[in-house]
């Protein structure tokens, strides 16, 4: 039985002190609740460590949300895996859409970026997805298809494993309209026979999420589907309270 695992990710918000004030509650209503899922918070570079110190009291896990291929070098500006690994960083997201459409991220850098964040052992959360003229064309899946193979070219069957797949239509993303479950459930089980094909028997073990306009109101009817083992969630994770109703969903 795989657990679910739901990752927030607060993208360019909150500064350190803005994280004191979600913390505030949220620690407080995360210390009075035992999950079984998974939970993850992947927050600015900035605010990792003081995540981390709210977050010692509860078992929620601290992540990033991006990281070089590189260990160290003439690299200005960027975070290597070895750097997040030395500040106890547990996971790490690769291959956002936003980064693929604003700052050039490909197939080819999401692969090498994978491979790095698994030789430091971070746990990545790769992230697949079409855009809408690719759902209206009817090649949703062929495209995410590639994706996947592209991602995971190289990878051995137990780092595959190992990998969590965050499948995120891009139209979905912070625009408020969320795939249908069924939907949603029927890409996320295509992934995972992809996965099967390449690795075999592991694809029954690897964590494949949702992502695309999650909240409170819809958690519950997309987690509970088969083939969807959490989900990964932008805006409704900034705000304390819904954040702690979508990662205690009703199961
Ligand atoms: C995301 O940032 O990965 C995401 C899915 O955003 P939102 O939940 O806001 O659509």
């Amino acid at each position: 039985m795989r657990k679910k695992v739901i990752a927030g990710n607060w993208k360019m918000n909150k500064t350190p002190v803005e994280v004191i004030t979600f913390m505030r509650s949220f620690v407080e209503l995360m210390k009075n609740k035992k999950t079984e899922n998974e939970i993850v918070l992947c927050v600015p570079y900035i605010d990792v460590i003081i995540t981390q110190q709210f977050l010692e009291e509860t078992n929620v896990k601290v992540g990033v949300q991006n990281v070089h291929f590189a260990e160290s070098g003439a690299y200005t500006g960027e975070i290597s895996p070895r750097m997040l690994d030395g500040i106890g960083v547990e996971y790490v997201i690769i291959g956002h859409s936003e980064r693929r459409q604003y700052f050039n991220e490909t197939d080819e850098s999401v692969n090498k970026k994978l491979k790095a964040a698994l030789a430091h052992n971070l746990k990545p959360i790769v992230c697949v997805g079409e855009s809408l003229d690719q759902r209206t064309a009817g090649v949703t899946k062929e495209f995410v298809t590639s994706q996947v193979r592209k991602a995971f070219e190289g990878l051995s069957a137990e780092d595959a494993e190992k990998t969590i797949i965050a499948y995120e239509p891009i139209w979905a993303i912070g625009t408020g309209k969320t795939a249908s479950k069924e939907d949603a459930n029927e890409v996320c089980k295509w992934i995972r026979g992809e996965i099967n094909t390449l690795f075999g028997n592991v694809s029954e073990n690897i964590i494949i999420q949702y992502g695309g306009s999650v909240k409170a109101a819809n958690a519950a009817e997309l987690f509970n589907m088969p083939d969807i083992d959490g989900g990964l969630v932008g805006g409704a994770s900034l705000d304390p309270e819904e954040f702690f109703k979508i990662v205690n969903f009703d199961a």
